[in-house]
């Protein structure tokens, strides 16, 4: 039950009219029909109409007001009203028009559902106006007679449960659409605080190549700003033709030929250091969809190549000398001999050691006997071609292989080495300290079917030149 005596003033009928009656039967709140007439004998004749009336097990109640004025000062605090009975004639000729404008202009209640009472038929108003005020229903209050009222409140309550439940569809879809757009909103912001704050390089291209964003780790790179570069491409901007890769791999991705591709280039950065990365390209929006841009990801991998180098330096060479170290030496002899074979190519090989060298060690000592190994190691390099390959095999003993040479070429060679190292003067304190090397030549012949085969002659010849008189070439003939 409600009560409101501020908002209905102090008149006694309608105050008696607002209380709301529930259907104790029912328990259920009846269609209130706000009557708007100066006339009391309407309001009688209308409540006792109500009376009988039920619409989806709801009854009727009357809220009643005796002028327009009234009727806008209820309408000001209360949009739950379903439907209104209006009279026209009231306070003034046009008091009931003048309210259904303000309560559809000014009040904006476009669900209330207007139904206009005239005392004469002939008060009808105009087609425009019905329109104008967005009126729902005219009849004459001849007219309503139970059954016709009945019916024009069914209608009119049939219309304001329809567009009531669309109201609160669209509410309802509204909030959604509203939650929703905050969701992506905030999808969106994480991935782009995400992107931002990545450490490798991230940027997005248009079809046309062009830069639609880069995150901080890219400006740096290139040491570029926020827009520097956006909607530009990055030759544009760049000023020179870029890794071809680069271009492919975008052709690629955005015809659909490639889902995904991965490649490693070399870019300088904004220093003009070279920098080696990796980078990563797939289509945007994603797999499936025709592409509209592309995204690429790049992780410098730089110092990694520079570790794998020196891995492999150091994996392959001998501390000593930098000469590569045994196991290199053979492996790339045992590759050069499978070559050898299957082409019948010539190759030779040379052993050498150098002579007398622990009596080097024994005078000078063992830093000085390394600074003869290093020495003796230079010299001989400086005589070699780029695909002649000089081994350190251990100690003071090395091994030169030479793909596509003949034991002529080889025994030239071997005496060039034998005299550069003679040719070795280190100063010491004391005078100077020279060195010497014996050397065994051998080349490929039709017995040697595996390099140590032929390792082995050229170590033999070796041992002749020492027993020779040392600091001299022999040739193993086969
Ligand atoms: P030969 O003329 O018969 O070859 O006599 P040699 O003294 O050179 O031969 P030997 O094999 O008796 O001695 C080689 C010496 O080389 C012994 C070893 O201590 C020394 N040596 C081996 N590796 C190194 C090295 O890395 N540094 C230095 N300083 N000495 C080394
Ligand atoms: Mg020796
Ligand atoms: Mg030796």
């Amino acid at each position: 039950m409600v009560e409101n005596k501020a908002l209905y003033g102090g008149n006694e009928k309608l105050r008696l009219n607002l209380k709301r009656e529930r259907d104790p039967a029912t328990q259920v709140d009846p269609w209130q029909v706000l009557v708007v007439d100066d006339d009391p004998q309407v309001h009688d004749m209308t409540q006792v109409l109500l009376r009988d009336f039920q619409f989806q097990g709801r009854g009727f109640l009357p809220v009643s007001a005796y002028s327009a004025a009234e009727a806008r000062d209820i309408l000001e605090r209360r949009d739950d009203i379903p439907v209104m009975l209006l009279d026209v004639v009231m306070e003034t000729d046009h008091a009931g028009l003048s309210l259904a404008h303000y309560i559809r202009q000014d009040l904006r209640n476009h669900r209330l559902r207007i139904i206009l009472r005239t005392g004469q038929p002939g008060e009808a108003p105009e087609r425009e106006v019905m329109l104008d005020y967005d009126i729902n229903d005219y009849r004459s209050k001849t007219e309503l007679t139970a059954q016709k009222l009945f019916t024009a409140l069914v209608g009119a309550l049939r219309s304001w449960v329809d567009i009531t439940t669309i109201e609160k569809l669209n509410a309802t879809l509204e909030t959604r659409v509203a939650e929703r757009t905050r969701e992506l909103a905030e999808a969106q912001a994480f991935s782009a605080r995400l992107v931002e704050l990545l450490p490798n390089p991230v940027w997005v291209k248009d079809l046309a190549g062009h830069y639609r964003l880069y995150n901080k780790s890219f400006r740096e790179f290139f040491g570029i700003d926020e827009t520097t570069w956006l909607g530009h491409s990055a030759e544009e901007v760049l000023g020179r033709h870029l890794p071809a890769e680069e271009l492919d791999s975008d052709c690629r991705v955005l015809d659909g030929s490639s889902r995904r591709e991965e490649f490693e280039t070399q870019i300088p950065d904004c220093r003009g250091q070279p920098r080696t990365l990796l980078v990563t390209k797939a289509a945007l929006p994603a797999d499936g969809v025709v592409p509209n841009g592309i995204i690429g990801l790049a992780v410098d991998i730089s110092d990694r190549k520079g570790l794998e180098r020196e891995l492999r330096r150091l994996a392959t060479t001998d501390a000593l000398t930098g000469a590569p170290n045994r196991r290199h030496f053979t492996s790339v002899a045992h590759q050069e001999m499978e070559r050898a074979l299957r082409y019948d190519l010539p190759l030779a090989t040379i052993m050498l050691d150098v002579d007398h060298f622990k009596k080097v060690n024994d005078t000078w000592g063992h830093s000085i006997g390394d600074e003869v190994l290093k020495a003796v190691t230079d010299s001989m390099l400086a005589q070699l071609r780029e695909v002649d390959v000089l081994g350190r095999m251990g100690g003071e003993e090395f091994a030169v292989l030479l793909p596509q040479t003949g034991l002529d070429g080889a025994r030239q060679l071997a005496e060039r080495l034998r005299q550069a190292v003679a040719d070795i003067r280190l100063p010491m304190a004391e005078g100077v300290l020279r060195t010497s090397i014996s050397l065994g030549v051998a080349c490929r012949g039709d017995g040697d079917t595996h390099f140590d085969h032929l390792l082995g002659r050229a170590d033999r010849a070796m041992y002749r030149a020492k027993d020779s008189g040392r600091d001299r070439v022999e040739i193993d003939a086969g």
